[in-house]
């Protein structure tokens, strides 16, 4: 059993269940160089792990990833799907708060990668690829490590 502080909730502590599934392919069950080919960890949630997408044609698009290498929203159980819809939920709200964005996208496909996540890509009315789907990504719009460092401590001064 781990235990889990929640960022911004001291106190509120969740028991997450034990070490589950994983994959040895997958970034978000093994972080390390498989992550960093795109995200950067920010911090674990209730039961799942909030990462910045690297790509950032869309300031402040993160990623929420469950905790186990589950595919589908179906495989785990109302608990903790639950838990993951409130995380989900608090990194919008961190988002909206930090970024300002007039609409947060969701996107959750996996297709290929069968961990289950979701995609929160916050969207500018004047900005890239308002009033379109999101493009999974665009490889444009890179950061430097000063200006990641950054964003991610104004999303933790959010959630
Ligand atoms: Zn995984």
């Amino acid at each position: 059993m781990m235990i889990a502080e929640i960022p911004g909730n001291p106190g509120q502590i969740y028991l997450k269940e034990g070490m589950g599934m994983k994959d040895q392919t997958c970034g978000y069950c093994t972080g390390g160089d498989i992550l960093a080919g795109f995200g950067i960890k920010i911090c674990d949630l209730r039961v799942s792990q909030l990462i910045l997408f690297k790509e950032q044609s869309h300031p402040g698009r993160v990623i929420v990833a469950y905790q186990d290498h589950v595919s589908e929203l179906v495989d785990i159980s109302e608990e903790n799907r639950n838990l993951f819809f409130a995380d989900v939920a608090q990194a919008a709200n961190a988002i909206h708060k930090a970024f300002h964005p007039d609409k947060v996208n969701y996107g959750a496909y996996g297709d290929g990668g069968c961990h289950l996540h979701f995609h929160l890509v916050p969207k500018y009315s004047d900005g890239f690829e308002w009033g379109t789907p999101f493009v999974m990504n665009p490889g444009k719009t890179y950061l430097s490590q000063e200006a990641y460092a950054e964003m991610i401590q104004k999303i933790k001064d959010n959630l």
